[in-house]
């Protein structure tokens, strides 16, 4: 109940939720009171999350943040809800994010932007709460959820933990199924958790894990207990640090905020060692090729015939066309164009083969430094700290926007877990970001070395 008037209270000017289930979570709180007192508790028993729009909820709103999926309600539960569910957790409602997760500002939604609950000292200007999982970082971050789900494809987890001074983990590719969540780049996107700290984190994830027969990409692996590694000692664990992510124009103040990251580790006795990551500059402009190509390819099943909106027209091809001109956001109209491009007779050898090659070499270039006896990998998560809503210098630009994930990407090309953990505040008083990169389906190593940073 507190939740929901937290909501209620806060969520108008915040936005951080498109869809709210305060009945749904009475019912699931009540059930949890009663499997309590049976002495049947799961490990979330009573916990109220909020949940990205991205993850198909049954019977309830599930739209991407898009026009195109309008009254979309499906039959189905998303694997991840649905292991969150049977732990015992309850849903408050649903989360906003850009559209199709398409973004690092939450500026994309056809919800409109959600509004970062930090603010720059002295100021009132709004800030964006990065994206695309902004409503679930700003809704973790101003306490109108315990902890939220979210999904990165790109840095979508990591890049509004940063943002929101909250932690989020991006596990492994395969850890978590996809199965029930809405696909944007299938090769990339993962789902996990974003929370007030890494105990948080730790508890979310180990829950939303599992193999699962409906996603063929998801490990038959057993989850570890993340909580346990926390506290852990840091003696003999070996820290690269990555002299491509010092890029030029980087402010000073996350150079500085780095160099604290290295200083607490070593205190901890972490051994740090300087590694070279030599293909990071070309993460950026791969991603930026593969994500469209498989966006383009998922987003041709929106049609106006199996899913929410339609736009009635002359003949079915003018229904088609018409329903995605009026359905589809630009920056997603953006995407898609860019895809079939690079997917096109003719420019597939030039563009998406040669990202798929620079992929194979942006990954080789971790498992050489991991091979070497490095345990995990210290970066900033982000070239910034929270930037304005409708930035003059990024709305019109979306490169610069693009820029953005320059530090989460190579994670996701190379299929690795990655952890944004708060770990200072710049001269505005903002939250500033450090991320670590670990080893594949080595999330426990994250979780023990973010909790020294945090
Ligand atoms: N900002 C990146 C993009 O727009 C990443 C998004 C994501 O991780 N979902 O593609």
């Amino acid at each position: 109940e507190a939740y929901i008037q937290a909501i209620d209270a806060a969520n108008p000017a915040i936005n951080a939720y498109v869809a709210l289930t305060p009945e749904i979570a009475r019912a699931q709180a009540k059930q949890s009171d009663e499997r309590i007192a049976r002495g049947q508790a799961g490990a979330l028993e009573g916990i109220p999350l909020g949940i990205k729009d991205l993850f198909a909820t049954k019977g309830v709103h599930t739209q991407a943040c898009s026009h195109i999926l309008d009254g979309f309600k499906p039959e189905y539960e998303s694997t991840v809800t649905q292991n969150l569910f049977n732990d015992g957790a309850v849903m408050l409602g649903k989360l906003n994010m850009d559209e199709f997760a398409m973004g690092s500002s939450n500026e994309s939604s056809y919800y409109g932007v959600v509004k970062n609950p930090w603010r720059a000292k002295g100021s009132n200007a709004d800030l964006v709460p990065g994206g695309s999982s902004g409503g679930s970082a700003a809704a973790v971050a101003a306490q109108l959820c315990a902890g939220a789900t979210a999904t990165d494809t790109g840095g979508s987890i990591r890049q509004p933990a940063a943002f929101t001074g909250t932690v989020g983990i991006k596990p492994t590719y395969g850890r978590c199924s996809r199965w029930g969540i809405v696909a944007f780049a299938s090769s990339l996107d993962q789902a996990g958790p974003i929370a007030r700290d890494v105990r948080d984190a730790a508890i979310l994830l180990k829950s939303m894990a599992s193999t699962d027969s409906k996603d063929t990409t998801s490990v038959d692996l057993p989850v570890p207990d993340y909580e346990k590694a926390i506290g852990r000692s840091m003696k003999g664990i070996r820290i690269g640090i990555p002299k491509e992510y010092r890029v030029a124009g980087m402010p000073e103040e996350i150079e500085s905020v780095w160099q604290k990251g290295i200083a607490w580790l070593k205190d901890a006795g972490a051994e740090i060692v300087d590694i070279s990551l030599p293909h990071t500059k070309y993460a950026l402009p791969a991603y930026y090729i593969v994500a469209p190509a498989e966006a383009s390819s998922n987003l041709a099943r929106y049609d106006g015939v199996r899913y929410g909106l339609r736009v009635e027209g002359n003949d079915i091809t003018d229904m088609y066309e018409k329903t995605r001109a009026a359905g589809f956001g630009s920056e997603v109209k953006r995407r898609i164009l860019i895809g079939t491009y690079v997917l096109s007779a003719g420019y597939y050898d030039a563009y998406y083969i040669r990202a798929q090659k620079v992929r194979t070499l942006i990954k080789r270039d971790c498992e050489l430094a991991f091979n070497a006896g490095v345990d995990a990998i210290l970066t900033p998560a982000t070239p910034s700290s929270a930037f304005g809503i409708a930035d003059e210098d990024l709305a019109n630009d979306p490169v610069k926007m693009y820029l953005n994930d320059i530090f989460t990407v190579t994670v996701n090309m190379a299929g690795l877990p990655g952890i944004a953990v708060p770990a200072g505040l710049d001269h505005k008083g903002l939250p500033l970001g450090l991320q670590l990169i670990g080893k594949p389906f080595d999330e426990e190593t994250l979780f023990q070395t973010a909790h020294v940073i945090e």
